[in-house]
């Protein structure tokens, strides 16, 4: 029987994979890199704080949302004097001309703040703490998926790079080993446990996630909402977490089977991306089903059916679902069968 998957190509462009940053690794473990970086002309910093993007206050309103930029040499003596996570993103071009971005992770300020008045510490570090609360005031603080519909590919790969690290900086604290604190390390790329006697590196945790555009023998697609959506309008595709011990075409037959019922068949590698809500890899696959009777688990996803391109459309149009944000590999994967993207 011809295959439903047999003209599917992989994704030809996904938002959150657009960054065309050179990481330079080999410089992360130069000596005061940060330091010496944000001394450059031609470094920038951008600023990321709970999970959250800093923009410029007037962004919202203008139709080209861009991230608020901060000279290096600005936030250099805050940086040195404070233990927050500086992130070394990379290099646009060679040299001493190249255009350099750090990313600052100031989650966490106020209670530093807090800290540092209460231990009547050194004062330049309470006015490096107060300047950076001041500037963070006057700055917009946007979630990644409200800035990718009108920003560029470049500072969504910045974006992307700098919540990606900082959300894991925000969740891991202490050595899981031993149960000293940590320290960034490999200009924010990593962790350093700060026990002599131990001293191991840890490096981001990344969450494998698969995601499932499933379709039937007529080309038909499932869509399902989700218990956990807060939209109740919104439907979306199959998609759950990688178990321990299990391969990604497994989880992607486990999680249609747990969520609706739904066995499948083929399966074909679609593309991937970084989720960074707080930590997840999407990988995105296309699979033909091999039943079509649904049954809903009830628990994780609450309703689903089939639809033709037509039906969804209808859908769409009527306002009785609307589609995954611009940001979702899912939105790029839905885009795909219907054949034409969704505004
Ligand atoms: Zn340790």
């Amino acid at each position: 029987m011809f295959s439903p998957l047999a003209f599917t190509q992989t994704l030809p462009f996904l938002p959150l994979a657009q960054g065309d940053i050179s990481y330079e690794i080999e410089r992360r473990n130069e000596p005061g890199l940060i330091a010496q970086l944000l001394q450059e002309p031609h470094t920038h910093v951008i600023l990321v704080r709970n999970g959250l993007l800093a923009v410029p206050r007037d962004a919202q309103r203008s139709p080209h949302t861009r991230l608020a930029t901060l000279p290096g040499s600005y936030v250099s003596a805050a940086v040195q004097a404070l233990p927050i996570a500086a992130m070394y993103l990379g290099a646009y071009g060679k040299g001493e001309q190249a255009e350099r971005v750090i990313a600052l992770n100031l989650t966490g300020l106020e209670g530093l703040a807090q800290e540092l008045k209460e231990s009547q510490e050194a004062q330049y570090s309470v006015e490096a703490v107060t300047m950076l609360l001041r500037a963070c005031a006057q700055l917009t603080w946007m979630d990644l998926r409200s800035f990718v519909p009108h920003a560029s590919s470049r500072e969504i790969g910045q974006a992307t790079t700098a919540l990606s690290l900082a959300n894991w900086h925000d969740r891991q604290h202490y050595c899981p080993a031993c149960g000293a604190p940590t320290v960034p390390a490999h200009a924010g790329w990593a962790q350093r446990c700060t026990n002599a006697d131990d001293g191991r590196e840890l490096f981001p945790r990344v969450e494998p996630a698969v995601i499932t555009a499933i379709v039937d023998q007529d080309d038909r697609l499932l869509v399902q909402h989700n218990a956990a959506w807060s939209n109740p309008l919104l439907y979306s595709v199959s998609a759950g977490f990688v178990e321990a011990g299990e391969n990604l075409e497994h989880a992607a037959r486990r999680e249609a089977f747990e969520e609706t019922g739904i066995e499948i068949g083929e399966v074909k590698y679609l593309g991937s991306q970084p989720w960074p809500f707080p930590g997840s890899l999407m990988m995105a696959f296309k699979a033909v089903a091999k039943t079509t009777d649904i049954h809903v688990d009830n628990v994780e996803t609450v309703a689903a059916e089939w639809v033709t391109r037509e039906e969804y459309m209808r859908a769409l149009v009527t306002g009785r679902m609307e589609p995954p944000v611009k940001a979702a590999i899912a939105r790029v994967m839905i885009e795909q069968w219907l054949g034409h993207t969704v505004e």
